[in-house]
């Protein structure tokens, strides 16, 4: 009977915990893109691994469905974060979050005239909050995903996104006009998981924090 129970989305976040999870002598008994199962068992009888969307792996955590996650920080502050503990930046899925235009929109000058503008993002709570930050005026359309068609389809003047190597802005004809956060994925503990399950939670934390500073060490070293 399984007694820890961790969130993981597929694809990125999955890939590149996995690594981590093995220092941590944690082994996946499936691969998910693998298998329809949603709820895989590992090398531990008593680890278990729930597959769930990106963004809600921190309401899994949050309800105490699972005691650990990987979520990213883009998916933690749209969610807010109440009711997680987030005790380790794990450095992995890193990109930015940014707002972008189409290549010869006037930004700056939109920007200083103080005239609205039409923002598309899946992140509304994020875009909002560093709209308001800023005192501009945005009307924010919410969006599930392609968010670089918008500027294009004539949905909206900007988009707040996700960006790693720029090539998705780049083939569409979008610039980078604001930075808006550097993204990375997080370990997301139930604190009363923490409480009741200290002895196998707390050893899990440490066994990852020491995997991510090794990974940290070999990166300088490399470069
Ligand atoms: P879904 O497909 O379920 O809507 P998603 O598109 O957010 O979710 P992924 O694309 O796997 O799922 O992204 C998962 C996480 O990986 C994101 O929340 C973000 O933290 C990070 N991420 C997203 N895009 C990139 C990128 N281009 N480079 C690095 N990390 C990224
Ligand atoms: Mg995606």
């Amino acid at each position: 009977m399984p007694t820890f129970t961790l969130a993981l989305s597929k694809g990125r976040i999955f890939d590149e915990t996995l690594p981590l999870l093995a220092a941590a002598g944690i082994v996946p008994a499936e691969d998910p893109e693998a298998s329809r199962r949603l709820i895989i068992g590992t090398n531990r009888p008593d680890v278990s691994i729930v597959i769930v969307r990106a963004s809600d792996v921190p309401t899994y955590v949050q309800h105490g469905a699972a005691d650990v996650g990987v979520a990213g920080k883009d998916v933690l502050l749209e969610h807010g974060g109440d009711g997680l503990y987030q005790p380790l930046d794990l450095e992995i899925a890193r990109c930015r979050m940014v707002a972008a235009t189409q290549r010869g929109f006037d930004w700056s000058g939109t920007v200083q005239r103080g005239a609205r503008i039409r923002v598309a993002t899946k992140y509304v709570k994020t875009a909002r909050e560093h709209f308001a930050a800023k005192g501009m005026h945005v009307d924010l359309i919410k969006l599930y995903g392609s968010m670089e068609l918008a500027p294009l389809a004539g949905l909206a003047d900007a988009i707040v996104d996700l960006v790693s190597s720029g090539n998705t802005l780049k083939a569409n004809d979008l610039v980078v006009v604001e930075d808006i956060a550097p993204i990375s994925a997080r370990l997301i503990v139930n604190p009363a998981s923490l409480k009741l399950k200290r002895d196998t939670v707390q050893p899990f934390l440490d066994a990852l924090a020491a995997a991510v500073a090794a990974r940290r060490t070999a990166r300088g070293i490399a470069s």
